[in-house]
């Protein structure tokens, strides 16, 4: 069996950013110390019950983890290395907002056992990172990843957004030149959605709000898969990018179907077969930890045509496809006898392309992967 995946949740940030829909809670510094108690009660119970089982990955993530001071991030890793078998070299990421580090922070994260940073950097564009209600400026992203690798971390990733209010085809051209030019062994580069509720899309529906037209953001997108390549970021998945041998092998797990565990308000799990959440208020999440009741808030065990769609789209967002011999091994039936027909159709539209043993996304199915995932989903 595949080792496990871990996943954290740290809900809380400085600010919220407009156009985000995540469950992050700002203003809730009283919180921390509870929270923290209840994730690693949460952690200590599932160790417990699986024997402290080994684990390859570790992934804490938001929300900014960056915001909860150094004693809960010691308390939460030592929880996780106390009930988990954590492997010698496993990947232990955390995401960061660049601006909440320093230098010292960043090197006591190291000194814990952290060896992979996830800035949060959206945007070279000081006014588009105003325009999106970042907390942070380019400046602060600059020096966080200089202070990240002074630190001695060498696997270090930034976010970047495109199809920004405001941002330009030339703006973002030079955005993704600064972007390769910091060093950094993974990118991933994800275009705006505009989330119901969230005050991006309220003022975009007011008419307040302009995004690049259509094209403009196709283009874009054509850029960054044609510039980051040359950059050596190969691109590895749909929206990421990484030197050889630094991708995300924590996200790997969840286009691989393989098992992870979620800790923390409002995470997920995907576990012998069961997809499990938890509560995603987070008072609520405490309040239950702490008299003992279940975080749980979903729990289901998907229809086998549903998994059989899933594992084949998650496969296809990563450029290397679905290997046919271990769907076959997996599900006991040939790829083709179950989803020729929408596979002939996908492949006739230019979208998927295949050999005996492989089936991939084309560029254009790449470009359109909702469309081929869809595909697969059972009416
Ligand atoms: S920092 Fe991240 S999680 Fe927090 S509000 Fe902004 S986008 Fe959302």
């Amino acid at each position: 069996m595949s080792k496990l995946g871990l996943y954290v949740h740290i809900p809380f940030c400085r600010q919220k950013c407009l156009y985000c829909d995540f469950t992050s809670y700002v203003q809730a510094e009283h919180l921390f110390d509870a929270y923290t108690t209840a994730l690693c009660q949460q952690i200590a119970e599932q160790g417990g019950m699986l024997c402290k089982p080994p684990v390859d990955t570790v992934y804490i993530g938001g929300g900014t983890p960056s915001i909860l001071p150094l004693p809960f991030i010691e308390k939460i890793l030592t929880s996780l290395t106390t009930k988990f078998s954590i492997q010698p070299a496993a990947e232990i990421s955390m995401e960061a907002n660049p601006g909440t580090v320093t230098k010292e922070q960043l090197t006591a994260l190291k000194t814990l056992g952290i060896n992979r940073l996830s800035f949060g950097v959206q945007s070279f564009d000081d006014k588009l990172l105003a325009a999106i209600g970042r907390i942070h400026r380019t400046a602060d992203s600059l020096i966080a990843v200089e202070h990240a690798f002074a630190a001695g971390f060498t696997n270090i990733s930034i976010d970047l957004m495109y199809g920004l209010p405001q941002q330009t085809y030339d703006g973002f051209a030079s955005e993704l030149k600064q972007a390769a030019a910091l060093g950094t062994s993974h990118l991933s580069v994800y275009g705006l959605k505009l989330e119901e509720g969230t005050p991006l899309a309220a003022a975009f529906d007011n008419g307040q709000l302009t995004l690049p037209e259509e094209a403009a953001e196709e283009a874009m997108y054509d850029l960054m898969t044609d510039f980051l390549p040359k950059k050596g970021l190969l691109r590895y998945e749909i929206s990421n990018f990484a030197c050889q041998g630094k991708e995300c092998r924590h996200n790997l797990k969840y286009w691989h179907y393989e098992p992870y565990l979620g800790f923390g308000c409002a995470a997920h799990s995907f576990f012998q077969g069961e997809r499990i959440s938890q509560v995603a208020d987070v008072e609520d999440y405490i309040k239950k930890m702490l008299i003992g009741a279940s975080t749980i808030a979903m729990r289901e065990t998907l229809a086998q045509n549903v998994v059989m769609a899933e594992y084949v789209f998650l496969a296809l967002r990563t450029t290397t496809g679905m290997d046919l011999e271990k769907f076959r091994q997996y599900f006991n039936i040939d790829f083709f006898s179950h989803f020729g027909v929408v596979f002939n159709k996908l492949r006739h539209q230019g979208l998927v392309s295949a050999t005996p043993k492989q089936i991939w996304l084309t560029e254009l199915g790449m470009k359109f992967g909702n469309i081929v995932f869809g595909s697969f989903l059972p009416d």
